[in-house]
């Protein structure tokens, strides 16, 4: 029950926020859970914010990769709701998906939080994740965008698609890649990827990531590769 309300709250605290006050009443679409009356929500992306809490990803200096991923979720948040792609978000504030998890007896901190990251995608009806994060490297001349996809050609194509509007944005040409060892990408069901969205220890990188006005590009160029994939797949 907490999960849900945790998430409910998400939904109240990201309504309040003005863009999403654009979005007609139609597509918050929220669906009866019978068994106790609650309402549960339904959209089309769950949006992972990566990390969060005691978990700050990578850094560098003060910068913690955790700050990056949650700013620009938020505005991919607020651009998909307001171009008609319902989404919502699975932490809106600096808090561990960890602390939510009360079922899982694993002494992991880092395995709760993960497996409850997963476990919202079971409980809110979603038809794609998208998993935001920012990589690191010792080779701070490594630069530019990279995503991870599952086995499934569906996963593959949506990888495709956000790598190639990150790519335009970022003047880059990479591939995306199999993310085979990553616990999301094995035990999610539906098409699901983890978009690492620069480098942090890149200087350059690190700028863009920070600067809410290139976030705001970046969450742009996300949202555009969302809906070429459902354009494709429509
Ligand atoms: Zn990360």
């Amino acid at each position: 029950m907490f999960k849900i309300m945790r998430v409910l709250l998400i939904g109240l605290i990201c309504c309040s926020q003005p863009l999403s006050a654009a979005v007609p009443e139609d597509e918050q679409q929220l669906t009866q859970a019978p068994e106790d009356g609650w309402t549960m929500p339904s959209a089309v992306v769950l949006i992972d914010a990566g990390h969060g809490g005691i978990d700050g990803g990578a850094t560098a200096g003060s910068t913690l990769e955790k700050d990056i991923n949650l700013a620009i979720a938020q505005k991919l948040y607020l651009l998909l709701n307001s171009q008609g792609i319902p989404a919502v978000l699975n932490r809106t504030g600096d808090y561990a998906l960890s602390e939510d998890n009360r079922w899982h007896l694993s002494r992991s901190r880092h395995k709760r939080d993960l497996s409850q990251r997963r476990q919202l995608t079971e409980e809110i009806e979603t038809t794609m994740l998208v998993s935001l994060h920012v990589n690191w490297t010792r080779d701070n001349s490594k630069h530019g965008p990279i995503v991870l996809h599952q086995s499934s050609g569906e996963s593959a194509l949506l990888a495709f698609c956000i790598q190639d509007t990150l790519n335009r944005q970022q003047q880059t040409a990479f591939y995306p890649r199999e993310g085979k060892p990553f616990y999301l990408l094995r035990r999610v069901d539906q098409p699901a990827v983890i978009v690492e969205m620069g480098f942090i220890s890149n200087s350059a990188d690190r700028t863009m990531l920070t600067d809410p006005r290139q976030q705001l590009k970046i969450a742009t160029a996300i949202a555009s590769g969302i809906r070429q994939y459902k354009w494709i797949t429509r």
